[in-house]
């Protein structure tokens, strides 16, 4: 079946990012930084400074106008965010500050409860440290042993090697979705299928993904899904946990304070319901009802008609960059998002980094936070251009006349 995807007015939505007026350097801004953090539509830049203006309160307890107004919205985000996963059930869907917090979670309220000594936890070479630190520090804790999957010079899981890895001492696999070094998508339903055939638990790590692809995660049937909004057009320092309520239910509490009680004496505690349970403290209320607001306006451009121009800007990115004599392409998966890793050889990354900004064009270089995935490869880092719906065919344009520039300098 083919469908037709709606044609995105690339201009149009460029003026819904202030931000893409800047100049840098007396340059104008090419923001090729999308896989750190994207920009802000002025219409989340509206809901923020909204809820600020007109309906600032805490949530929850209060019975006053303001207070009711925004808990009305904080809750319908939550319903938002439970539509665009497709969650059963909107006490499924955990506030949090990002997915790292969202990863501690998990690995700190579900390991401390269901996982011992000798269980097994399956991760990937291509993890964000992310998701291996907090899983280090649960196997110190505990004593469970961490197994990693390979992968292949293309940038691919290798699937009979996580095979070989599975057996009924694994506990829990956690994986991510979609690379943020290589652009790399995994087959998560598979990894998933493969994980519960020998009774262990899933968690996938949704921080790129979520921006580039559609989420279902009872189509995925994963126990646990993290998300960040700031990589999806939203407001920084929020993020989203989803995870099946029975397990949800099982799971101990992560931090302790108010909102997450039912009733506090000093002999003993009771626990609130989910999704309050694991939601201590005072929310980022306006980052969360902003986040309904960046998924609408993904949700309204489509997010195959998103991914359909990013891959137009992946595909004509890849064929100019490996036009460029020395310059090598890390990541060559056939299942890609519009993430572009590359080395030059004889020149840092650094300089790459530095030259490019210039001329105001904004690049990530280093190791993205994939240490041991670099080793893998066996360089130190790489330069990383990564595309999003603002992202125009001129700008790859100027990030190729910037790197002929460098190579001049330096090559
Ligand atoms: C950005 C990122 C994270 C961490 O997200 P935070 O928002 O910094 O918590 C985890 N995994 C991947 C793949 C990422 O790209």
């Amino acid at each position: 079946m083919t469908t037709v995807t709606q044609q995105l007015d690339i201009a149009k939505i460029r003026r819904d990012f202030p931000i893409l007026n800047e100049t840098i350097n007396g340059k104008p801004l090419v923001y090729l930084d999308n896989a750190a953090t994207t920009q802000k539509p002025r219409q989340v830049l509206d809901a923020l400074t909204g809820y600020y203006e007109h309906y600032n309160a805490n949530i929850h307890r209060g019975i006053h106008h303001l207070a009711e107004k925004a808990t009305s919205a904080f809750e319908a985000s939550r319903r938002r965010i439970q539509a665009f996963l497709n969650a059963r059930l909107s006490e499924e869907i955990i506030f949090t500050y990002g997915s790292t917090d969202g990863i501690n979670l998990v690995a700190q309220a579900y390991g401390r409860a269901f996982l011992k000594a000798g269980d097994e936890i399956i991760i990937s070479t291509m993890e964000h440290h992310s998701n291996i630190v907090p899983w280090q520090m649960l196997c110190e804790e505990k004593g469970c042993i961490l197994k990693v999957i390979p992968i292949s010079e293309e940038g691919e899981l290798r699937m009979e090697e996580y095979e070989k890895l599975l057996s009924e001492r694994t506990k829990f696999v956690s994986v991510v979705h979609v690379s943020n070094a290589l652009g790399t998508i995994n087959p998560v339903a598979q990894i998933v299928e493969k994980a519960h055939a020998v009774g262990a638990k899933v968690l996938l790590d949704g921080a790129q993904a979520s921006s580039h692809l559609s989420i279902d995660v009872q189509a995925l049937d994963c126990d646990f899904y993290v998300f960040s909004l700031h990589k999806l057009y939203g407001p920084t320092g929020m993020g989203v946990l989803y995870g099946k309520k029975e397990l949800l239910d099982a799971m101990p509490p992560y931090r302790g304070g108010g909102e997450m009680i039912k009733e506090v004496t000093f002999e003993k505690t009771t626990y609130n319901e989910l999704p309050y349970k694991f939601e201590a403290g005072t929310p980022n209320i306006a980052d969360v009802v902003a986040a309904r607001t960046a998924l609408d306006y993904v949700d309204e451009l489509g997010k195959e008609a998103i991914a359909e121009h990013e891959h137009q800007l992946l595909r004509y990115a890849t064929d100019a960059l490996e036009a460029i004599e020395g310059l090598r392409i890390i990541g060559r998966a056939k299942e890609k998002i519009g993430v572009l890793s590359f080395v030059m050889e004889g020149i840092h990354h650094q300089d790459i980094g530095v030259l490019l900004d210039q001329q105001g064009i904004a690049i990530r270089t280093g190791h993205h936070c994939t240490q041991p995935m670099m080793q893998r490869f066996g360089i130190p880092g790489t330069s990383r251009a990564s595309f999003s719906v603002y992202n125009t065919m001129e700008e790859v344009d100027s990030l190729v006349r910037g790197l002929h520039k460098v190579k001049k300098m330096l090559g």
